[in-house]
């Protein structure tokens, strides 16, 4: 059998052919459903919320007739399938309000074109300061050039802020992840979105080079527990979403093993013999291969704790 076109499987999943075409039974789908756009997995988790999922990237999005909300943007790549997919979702309405959750371009590859339709876009201001920066990661040589200026955030913020709908958001100020971290707080939907300050699938990159650091990832969790009860459903930007008890078991693993690194830097240790000392063993199983998470967390003890730092 011919592999359908793009178009042919647009058309033809409206009526349930496609699934024809391919022998399988057309399947009943209640009335509300989303529609599906490709490569975007969407999960819904409350009455008008919902977790789109491109690239491994989550994008939570609030859809209200007058405008709908996103927290963060996928990349540029992916950027047109997820407006599509958000398009597509109940009950939608054109995309009025974007939060970058931090600078990453995972993060932050919607901006232009929403920026250009009018959207505002709300961020930390060390984020939209890092977006005005050429950054390349010392760790691999990874290049990022500024965002055109009409795409940078053009509303943020330093401490905390609400929109008109009673959405709330603030700083995660111990800077875990990058050191322009927010969390956008749904209080009515009890969800509480928190980009890369929290990971829901594997070690989390700890980018020292924009300012995060392992003692901030602990404090962020002690933060996100001060936000949360245990009902809360917390959306990270990679993998799935936590509860408050998946966070205060990240916790203790943070804090232990920054105890741990903490204490091979004050010996005097490099990040090779970091590596060596095994000091997330008891976790590997769950959280995946270390190294890249050990070395930067290490790292950024040196960039935060040494004394000619
Ligand atoms: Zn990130």
């Amino acid at each position: 059998m011919q592999s359908p076109t793009r178009r042919q499987i647009l058309q033809a999943s409206a009526g349930g052919a496609f699934c024809a075409a391919l022998g399988l039974p057309a399947l009943r789908l209640p009335r509300a459903r989303a529609q599906s756009a490709p490569g975007v997995a969407t999960q819904q988790l409350r009455a008008n919320l919902y977790v789109l999922t491109v690239g491994g990237n989550n994008v939570l999005a609030q859809t209200a007739p007058g405008g709908a909300v996103l927290v963060d943007g996928a990349s540029a790549a992916d950027s047109p399938a997820l407006l599509d997919a958000v398009a597509g979702l109940p009950d939608s309405g054109p995309v009025t309000t974007l939060f970058n959750t931090h600078w990453h371009a995972e993060q932050t590859g919607s901006n232009e074109v929403l920026a250009t339709s009018g959207a505002t876009i709300i961020a930390q201001e060390n984020t939209r300061l890092w977006l005005t920066t050429d950054i390349v990661w010392p760790w691999n040589g990874q290049r990022f050039e500024p965002l055109p200026e009409a795409a940078q955030p053009n509303l943020t913020f330093y401490d905390d802020g609400e929109l008109d709908s009673g959405v709330r958001y603030g700083y995660l100020r111990h800077a875990g992840h990058t050191d322009g971290d927010l969390y956008v707080h749904f209080p009515d939907e009890n969800v509480l979105a928190v980009g890369g300050a929290a990971s829901g699938a594997g070690w989390p990159l700890v980018d020292w080079w924009t300012g995060g650091w392992i003692g901030g990832v602990v404090g962020t969790m002690e933060m996100l527990l001060a936000l949360t009860d245990a009902d809360t459903r917390i959306v990270p930007a990679h993998g799935r979403i936590l509860s408050r008890a998946d966070v205060e078991a990240q916790l203790e693993m943070y804090n232990t093993i920054y105890a741990r690194l903490a204490g091979l830097l004050n010996s005097g240790r490099g990040p090779d013999e970091a590596v060596d000392a095994r000091p997330t063993q008891e976790f590997d199983a769950e959280m995946g291969p270390p190294e890249e998470f050990v070395r930067r967390a290490f790292e950024s003890l040196w960039a935060y704790l040494s004394p000619d730092a």
